[in-house]
């Protein structure tokens, strides 16, 4: 395989943003023992380092009473994504299960299952947005150019504002990081957060 060197374009990066707790939301996408966890089955090796800012961002979200909704990516025997990415997530496993670290509060937070790449496919995400009257989504989680992406691009396409802390998804390689960055930012003109520190609620 020949490694091709590619420029990444310019993407504008803010280091802080306000956002009206009543109306903003914060998605946790697919964080997962799978794909987060040593002895997962689908590990994206960089994800467990954006378990601190994710965690800090939720704690600061809680404390201002912003939404929080969870995507939790789920297959049963026999699904078709199998054959793309092997057995994954499964209904009921320890890998299907939210970390730890960042764990819903139950009768609180919105945990909504998913089967594809798009948390708003086949689920009731843009319903439940709908009745809490959110405006704004700050998508963190992984994979950043698969289950993000999709998602971010998802709610970008309902026109919700898209925000994207830098420090708090995870990709494969680097270029699927910011090929997932320059997509949110370029083509869905959602705003690129340096980091979770850096996003306060008002
Ligand atoms: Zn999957």
């Amino acid at each position: 395989m020949s490694l091709r060197v590619v420029e990444v374009p310019e993407i504008p990066v803010v280091d802080r943003v306000t956002l009206p707790a009543k109306e903003t939301a914060v998605i946790v996408v697919d964080m997962q023992n799978d794909f987060v966890k040593p002895g997962g089955r689908l590990v994206v090796p960089t994800a467990l380092k954006t378990v601190e800012p994710i965690r800090r961002l939720l704690d600061k979200a809680r404390s201002k009473g912003v939404r929080i909704f969870y995507t939790q990516d789920t297959h049963y025997e026999g699904d078709p994504e199998f054959n793309i990415w092997g057995e994954h997530v499964r209904y009921g496993t320890w890998g299907w299960q939210i970390v730890d670290e960042l764990k819903p509060v139950d009768g609180v937070d919105i945990v909504v299952m998913k089967t594809r790449y798009d948390g708003f496919y086949g689920t009731p995400l843009e319903d439940l947005l709908k009745v809490y009257s959110i405006k704004n989504v700050v998508v963190t989680g992984t994979v950043a150019n698969i289950c993000v992406l999709h998602t971010a691009a998802s709610a970008a396409l309902r026109w919700y504002k898209v925000y994207v802390p830098m420090d708090s998804i995870s990709a494969l390689n680097d270029f699927d990081y910011h090929a997932a960055l320059r997509q949110v930012s370029f083509l869905y003109k959602g705003v690129i957060v340096r980091s979770s520190e850096g996003i306060e609620f008002s």
